[in-house]
């Protein structure tokens, strides 16, 4: 079967035109099933395995309802470390290069808290994180989430085995509840469910089988 185009998505011709020029051709499966749900404002449980395009998928979809005048925190990525939170952020720079001047802030545990506090205070759309950090700016109020529209738990199982589930559900509970919610995982453990039925609205569930 012939991967779709990008193009057969509701997304902005400058990003079209963007992702064409960051070599991105056609969606990868999980781009391709989880896009359309996730434009539409569906909560999602997506799983595949790594390598899958699973970064792009989320990017598009948290990039498309911004509004770049405000300048409160509207997308949040939490990751489970810093290393990966760094790789999002950049992927999610490289995709917003369609969008007027849109701020994206990495706040990962590991390094000195005072700079993000910093670059807090000018705003960022999208903040990309460590559960830990992203709670410990919840908790001394330099990040607010009252303008949140999209969370994005990427590479829930890894989140879950570090014994961030609590961490994850305290940030949650500071999150509006008309926010869209996308799970995405290489694996299904049982916490994922437990999250599900908590936290997200009739989530669908996506699954690309490791073999094509
Ligand atoms: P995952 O999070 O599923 O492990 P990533 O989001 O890290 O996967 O993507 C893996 C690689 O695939 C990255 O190098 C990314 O640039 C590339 N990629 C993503 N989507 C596409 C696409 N539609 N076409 C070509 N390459 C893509
Ligand atoms: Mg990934």
């Amino acid at each position: 079967m012939a991967s779709p185009a990008f193009s057969s998505l509701s997304i902005s011709p400058a990003m079209l035109v963007n992702l064409e020029t960051l070599g991105y051709l056609a969606m990868t499966p999980i781009q391709a099933q989880s896009l359309p749900l996730a434009l539409a404002g569906r909560d999602l449980i997506a799983q595949a395995k790594t390598g899958s395009g699973k970064t792009v998928a989320f990017g598009i979809a948290l990039l498309a309802p911004l509004n770049p005048r405000f300048f409160g925190c509207q997308a949040l990525v939490l990751c489970p470390t810093r290393e990966l939170a760094d790789q999002v952020a950049k992927e999610i720079r490289r995709l917003a290069r369609a969008a007027d001047n849109i701020k994206v802030l990495t706040l990962s545990g590991g390094v000195p808290i005072g700079p993000q506090i910093g670059s807090l205070e000018h705003g960022a759309h999208v903040v990309v994180g460590t559960p830990g950090r992203i709670q410990e700016h919840l908790r001394k109020g330099t990040l607010v989430l009252d303008g949140l529209n999209s969370l994005v738990l990427d590479e829930a199982d890894r989140m879950l085995d570090m014994g961030f589930y609590d961490s994850i559900a305290e940030i949650i509970e500071q999150t509006p509840a008309r926010r869209q919610t996308l799970l995405f995982s290489a694996t299904y453990p049982a916490g994922i469910e437990q999250l599900a039925a908590r936290f997200m609205r009739q989530p669908q569930r996506i699954e690309v089988a490791s073999q094509h």
